[in-house]
C-alpha cells in the first residue's frame, strides 16, 4: 500500500513526488509515508530543449533533465519510480487500486500528472474538458477545484490546464505535494532544508 501513487513522470509528476519524498527524513508524521511513481516515458519534455529552466544547464536537451530528475528522485528512499502504464482505477480514498499493463497497486490517495495529451484511464469519474491555455488543438484538461478533483484525487501540471511551461507544471506539482502534507497535518505545511544541511 501506498501512501500517494502519481500517475506520470514528468515534470508535475515528478516535482510532486520529490517534494513528498523529502518530507520522510524532516517530520515524524511523514517519516513511515511510501510514494509511486509509474510512467510511460512519453513526456512533453521528450520533444524540447530548455534554455529558460533556471535549475537546469543554458540548452539542456529534455531528455537530458529528465534524466537529471530521476536521478535527484533516486537519492529519497521513500518514493519509487516504474515504467508502467495505468490502465484503470477503481475504489475509493484510502483503497484505490491502480490496474497497469503488468500488476496493480494499492493508494490512499491518487495525483493525476498525466499532460495535456490525453487521458485515457478508465473507471474514474473525472472531467476531461478542452485545455483552454495552448495554442494546439486537441489538448485536454481534467477539472478540478484547486487540483483536487474529488475526495482523494488530485491533478497536477498540464493535466490541472496551466500553461504550458516547465516551471509552471513542475510548480504545480509541489503545491499538489504541499496540500496532501496540509491534508496530512491540517495546517499550512512545506518541506525545506537550511543551509547546514547543503552537501555542496
Ligand atoms: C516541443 C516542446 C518544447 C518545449 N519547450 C519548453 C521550453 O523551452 N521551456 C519550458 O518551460 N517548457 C517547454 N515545453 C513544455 C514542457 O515540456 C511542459 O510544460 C512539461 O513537460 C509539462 O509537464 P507535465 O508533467 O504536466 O506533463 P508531461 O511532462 O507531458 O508528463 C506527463 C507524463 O504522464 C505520463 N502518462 C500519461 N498517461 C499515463 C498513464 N496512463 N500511465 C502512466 N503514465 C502516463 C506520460 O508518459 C508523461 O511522461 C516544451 C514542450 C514541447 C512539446
Amino acid at each position: 500500500m501506498y501512501d500517494v501513487v502519481i500517475i506520470g513522470g514528468g515534470a508535475a509528476g515528478i516535482g510532486c513526488g520529490i517534494t513528498l519524498a523529502s518530507a520522510n527524513n524532516k517530520f515524524n508524521w511523514a517519516k513511515d509515508k511510501k510514494y509511486l511513481i509509474l510512467d510511460t516515458n512519453n513526456s512533453d519534455l521528450e520533444k524540447a530543449a530548455l534554455y529558460n529552466v533556471p535549475s537546469f544547464d543554458y540548452g539542456i536537451s529534455g531528455g537530458s533533465a529528465i534524466k537529471q530528475m530521476k536521478d535527484q528522485l533516486s537519492f529519497f528512499p521513500a518514493i519509487e519510480f516504474k515504467n508502467d502504464q495505468v490502465l484503470s482505477i477503481s475504489g475509493r480514498r484510502g483503497d484505490f487500486t491502480i490496474y497497469t499493463s503488468s500488476t496493480e497497486y494499492k493508494a490512499d490517495i491518487i495525483v493525476l500528472a498525466t499532460g495535456m495529451n490525453k487521458f485515457n484511464i478508465e473507471g474514474l469519474d473525472v472531467e476531461v474538458t478542452t485545455h483552454d491555455k495552448v495554442m494546439k488543438p486537441g489538448k485536454i484538461k481534467i477539472e478540478h477545484i484547486n487540483n483536487r478533483v474529488t475526495d482523494g484525487i488530485y491533478v497536477a501540471g498540464l493535466a490541472s490546464g496551466v500553461k504550458t511551461m516547465y516551471l509552471i507544471a513542475a510548480g504545480d506539482g509541489a503545491k499538489v505535494a504541499c496540500d496532501i502534507f496540509e491534508e496530512w497535518t491540517g495546517k499550512l505545511a512545506v518541506s525545506h532544508d537550511s543551509v547546514k544541511d547543503a552537501i555542496c
